[in-house]
Formats: structure tokens, sequence, C-alpha cells
């Protein structure tokens, strides 16, 4: 997609790069470990089909939790929300994403939400299909889809990295097969987890997402209604309460859009009936959200009085 670079835009990004000293990059899925911690880039793209953006946003990085969000929009179509919500919650839990502190407290046995690993790994293991790859090539074509790019695919090498030392969410997974959540093969699920998180992208077609969620599910370039409008619905509000992990309260309080981040430092905004935000910057802060893309959310919010409260 043409996408016009603009002067302004550039400025903040500069500013906001500076806080990219403070975060580091995530190197407990080894692979990741290889970005590069300076990078920051940004695209926003709105319904006229017009877009801006600043950095070099032609570089590819891996979804990981922002696909979440995605394949809950998926399944929620698949399924339908009694079924889906009859084995993950809708509360967030201000604990880190890959926690299983609250897990063991829950009884009967039930993740806490869509956007925390255990409950994105019984999302995702509901994703329907008759094999691993079938069920990933139906997920695949719909993110295509959303972003409206045939081209997308995912990173064999990130995939394996994650699949290679995925120890702990093998044990979200064991716990909640050993409560009925689950069944079937640990490791095939973790294969199709690990293949979702590492599907690949710029920032172009992470804010064309963001713009068809902005839009309640309809893509206005395509005139395409994507996903249905309370399938959107309940995606965004899960971006305003659990989309930045255990910092979406103050996410809310100083940016006010709905949004979901990912470890290798993308984050996907939704700013409701105004445009999508695609967002890349790999230094991330202690919670696991790109340091310096915050920043830069922070400035464009405060500027342009995005907040939606
Ligand atoms: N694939 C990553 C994991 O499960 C995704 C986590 C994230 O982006 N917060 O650990």
């Amino acid at each position: 997609m043409f996408c016009q670079t603009n002067k302004e835009l550039e400025a903040l990004v500069e500013e906001a790069r500076s806080y990219t000293q403070y975060g580091k990059v995530a190197d407990y899925i080894p692979a990741l470990g290889k970005a590069n911690p300076t990078d920051l880039s940004i695209s926003i793209n709105y319904p006229d089909g017009r877009c801006v953006s600043a950095g070099d946003v032609q570089k590819k990085f891996t979804l990981q939790s922002i696909s979440k969000v995605i394949s809950l929009a998926f399944v929620l179509m698949d399924r339908g929300s009694s079924e889906v919500f009859e084995h993950v919650g809708m509360e967030p839990t201000g604990d880190p994403f890959n926690s299983i502190a609250k897990l063991e407290k829950m009884i009967p046995a039930k993740p806490l939400n869509p956007m925390i690993n255990a409950g994105a790994l019984v999302v995702t293991h509901m994703i329907k299909g008759n094999s691993v790859e079938d069920r990933f090539k139906r997920l695949l074509s719909f993110i295509q889809e959303l972003a409206n790019d045939a081209t997308i695919s995912y990173s064999e090498g990130i995939a394996q990295s994650e699949f290679e030392t995925a120890d702990l969410n093998r044990a979200l997974c064991y716990f909640l097969k050993q409560h009925n959540r689950l069944d079937g093969s640990v490791d095939d699920l973790i294969k199709l987890y690990t293949k979702q998180c590492a599907v690949e992208m710029n920032c172009l077609d992470l804010a064309h997402i963001g713009l068809v969620f902005a839009m309640n599910g309809f893509d206005p370039q395509t005139n395409k209604q994507i996903i249905p409008q309370n399938v959107a619905r309940i995606c965004k509000n899960f971006m305003v309460t659990c989309g930045m992990y255990n910092a979406s309260g103050e996410f809310a309080m100083k940016i006010g859009i709905p949004a979901k981040s990912g470890v290798a430092g993308g984050i996907m905004g939704a700013t409701p009936g105004r445009f999508g935000i695609g967002i890349f910057g790999p230094s991330l802060d202690e919670k696991g959200n790109s340091i310096a893309g915050i920043q830069l959310l922070e400035m464009l919010s405060k500027k342009y009085s995005l907040s939606m409260f």
C-alpha cells in the first residue's frame, strides 16, 4: 500500500525513539532477541484509504500476542460467543500474561480472559479444522483477508524457536488438560499456537487490521464486513480491558483507545470510527509492551485527542 510520510509524525517518532534505550528486546523466545532495539515505526490507516507513516514501515515483525485478538474473533465466528465463553472468562487479571497463579484458584479451572496465554491457548484450541496445518491455514487466510494482503505468512524460524522453549505455555496446557479444559495433544496445540504467534507482517498491514476493528469489522477499502459487528465489539472490549496485559488500566487512562500489543514489539490500535494504527518498536518495558510505542501513542493521544473516554 502507498503510504505518505508525514513530517509531523516523523518528529514524534524521533522524540519517542529516545525511550528505546530504557527498555530491552524480548529474548525468552531466543529468535526475538535478534531484533534491533532502536527500531520504531508507525503507520496510520484511514477509512478513505489514506495512510500516513513514519520510520521503516516495511520492516516485518511477528504478531505474538496481537494474534490473540485475531484468533478470538475467528473462533467467535466459528463457534459463537456462548460456546467460547463457557471455556474462557471476561475479566482482567492484573498479572503478567504468562502467569499461572490465578488459574489454580479458579474453580472450575477457567482462564480469566482470552488475552492472557492460558486463555489464548484455550481459544486457539477451539480453531476448527482436521489437522494443525489445516487449522493454521484457515487462520492465516483470515489474517490475510483482514490485512487485505494475500502475501502474509509466518516466520518458521521464530515459530520453531518458541516451540523449543515454550515450557511455561506447555505447563499451562497440561494444567488445563488435567482440568478438562483442553483435550488432545499438547504439542499439537503448542505447534498451532507458536505458528499463530509467528505470523509476520509490517506496520502497514497491522494498521489495516486495526482499521477493520475500528470500523466494527467493516473494511471500508474493500467494502466487506469481515467480522460481524458484535464480534468486533467483543474484541475491542478485551483490547481495552486486557489488551496491554497488566498495564491496560494505565494505558486506558493515558491513551484511551482499544489496543493490543505483542512481545515482538508490535502494537495494533483501533481508534473507534476514525483509523487503525500499526506500531513496531521491539524495545519493551518491564510488562512486555513496546516502550517507545507507548510513548508515541501517548504523544499522539494528547495531540489529537484520541481518548474515547
Ligand atoms: N508467543 C508469546 C508467548 O506465548 C506471546 C506473548 C506475548 O506477546 N505477550 O509467550
